[in-house]
Order: structure tokens, then C-alpha cells, then sequence
């Protein structure tokens, strides 16, 4: 590993170099498996938050309160630690700017990482592709990459057509006067996302699920409806 940054009070982004890399789309994923001095073994799945165009490959870890390798990678790992890192994985759950808009991305918690690696992506590109993202977070301390998308976001919003939401499931900054309560069709239907959008929806399971059952209902194409699910538990 080569160093550590703060993707927000409570997580943090591990930048890696990984030696023979093959190259990944935005969006996919790696299973990393930590190994114990007695041999006990641990594998789990970290989304790459970097674009491919980065030269370090980034993962993203928001800590899970009583999980066995979240805190881990987040308290003890050092920099110039070994990892074993097998990947990328996934397909179905990715994009590359050469397919274009219009992109229509909704992340809960850490689901915003394979997204970020969409929008660094298509930022890379200085693509223009119409994408809107809305980001749910409980609270401004749980929004990952907070100065990045607020940096993004009046510099390039229309002319570049690049929409960005947030919500808040629980705690909302001072002052703030826009959603809070958990994702839902009146929200995603505010958004405006045209019929034809590819949809990618990621984050814990129930919030995943209810999401893509919203967007179906509101018309979006089953096959342009892409889910990743992190998780067991609701935020
Ligand atoms: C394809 C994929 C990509 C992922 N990408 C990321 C990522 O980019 N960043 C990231 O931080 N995590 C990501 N995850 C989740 C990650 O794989 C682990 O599940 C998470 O870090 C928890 O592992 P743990 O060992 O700390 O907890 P565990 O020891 O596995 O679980 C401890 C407790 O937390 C619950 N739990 C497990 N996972 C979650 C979760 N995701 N949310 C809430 N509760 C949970 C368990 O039910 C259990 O009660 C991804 C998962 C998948 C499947």
C-alpha cells in the first residue's frame, strides 16, 4: 500500500500500487484477502474508487461498527503493507465513456465509491455525457468524498450536464433545506432521468432493493437497471 487519505471523518481511501495491474472499468470491483500470522484467512469485496486513467488504485473503506476486517484496514494497516488483491471483478456493474449518457447513479453510504470511479472517469475524459448522481448519506460526516463533489459540482453543472444530489438519512448539516428521509420514487423521479438512461444503483441491500423496485416502477428498462449490493444491513 502506498498511503492513506480521508474520504470523510469516518472513512478512509487506501491508494494503492498494484504490481502488473491489468486495468479495470469504472465501477468494478476487488476481493481482497487478509491473512493471519496463524494462517486464519479473511476475504471481502472493496469497490475501486479510483478512475482507470488513475495511476494508483484507490479502495474506499467506511468502517462497519463490530466488523472483522473494515476496522482492520482502517486502524491497522500501515503504509508498505502487503495486500492480497484479486481482480477486478464484475462486469455488469460498470461503464466506460465510450457508451455515453444518459447515466442516472443513486449510492447509499459507501455505495457512492464505484460511482465516484464513474464520474472521475467520465471527468478524466471531459466527457459531457448527461449523468446525474444522487448521493444518500445519513450525515455530512458519512458523505465520502465531500470536497471532491462540491468541486465538481458548480464548476460544471449545466453546461457540462452533470447533476449532483444529495440527501440525508439522518443527521443534516445546519441549515440544510434539502431531502432527508430515505430515498424514494418522488426523489428519484425529481432527478428527471429520460427514458433510455442506464441506471446503476449501489449500496446496502434493502436500500438497493427498494431503489431499483422504485425505478421500475417508474419506467426504467429492467436491463438498463444495474445493482451492486454492499451489504446485509439499512442505514
Ligand atoms: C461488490 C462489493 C463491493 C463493496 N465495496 C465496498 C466499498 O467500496 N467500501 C466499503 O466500505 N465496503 C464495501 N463493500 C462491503 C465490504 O465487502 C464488507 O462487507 C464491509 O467492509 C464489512 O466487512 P467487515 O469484515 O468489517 O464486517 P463483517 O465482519 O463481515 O460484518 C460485521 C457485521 O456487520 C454487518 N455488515 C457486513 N457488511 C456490511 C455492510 N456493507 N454494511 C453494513 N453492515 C454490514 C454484518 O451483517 C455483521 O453483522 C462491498 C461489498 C461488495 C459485495
Amino acid at each position: 500500500m502506498r498511503d492513506v487519505v480521508a474520504a470523510s471523518p469516518r472513512a478512509r481511501s487506501l491508494n494503492l500500487g498494484v504490481p502488473g495491474w491489468p486495468g479495470h472499468r469504472a465501477g468494478q470491483h476487488v476481493d481482497l484477502r487478509l491473512t493471519a500470522e496463524d494462517g486464519y484467512q479473511a476475504q471481502r469485496s472493496y469497490s475501486i474508487a479510483s478512475a482507470p486513467e488513475d495511476a494508483t488504485l484507490q479502495l474506499t473503506i467506511v468502517r462497519v461498527d463490530d466488523g472483522e476486517v473494515s476496522p482492520y484496514l482502517l486502524d491497522e494497516l500501515r503504509s508498505g503493507d502487503p495486500l492480497d488483491i484479486r481482480g477486478p471483478v464484475g462486469g455488469h456493474f460498470s461503464w466506460s465513456v465510450d457508451e455515453g449518457g444518459p447515466l442516472l447513479l443513486v449510492g447509499g453510504g459507501s455505495g457512492l465509491v464505484p460511482l465516484m470511479a464513474m464520474v472521475r472517469h467520465r471527468a478524466a475524459h471531459g466527457s459531457d455525457a448527461e449523468t446525474r448522481l444522487l448521493v444518500s448519506a445519513r450525515s455530512d460526516d458519512d458523505l465520502l468524498y465531500r470536497e471532491e463533489l462540491a468541486a465538481l459540482q458548480p464548476a460544471l453543472q449545466p453546461a457540462d450536464r452533470l447533476i449532483i444530489a444529495r440527501n440525508y438519512t439522518r443527521e443534516p448539516p445546519a441549515g440544510w433545506t434539502g431531502w432527508k428521509r430515505r430515498v424514494d420514487a418522488a426523489m428519484l423521479a425529481a432527478l428527471g432521468a429520460p427514458p433510455g438512461s442506464n441506471c446503476f444503483v449501489c449500496g446496502p441491500t434493502p436500500f438497493v432493493e427498494a431503489v431499483t423496485q422504485d425505478l421500475v416502477a417508474a419506467g426504467h428498462e429492467p436491463r438498463r437497471i444495474h445493482a451492486e449490493r454492499f451489504g446485509p444491513t439499512g442505514g
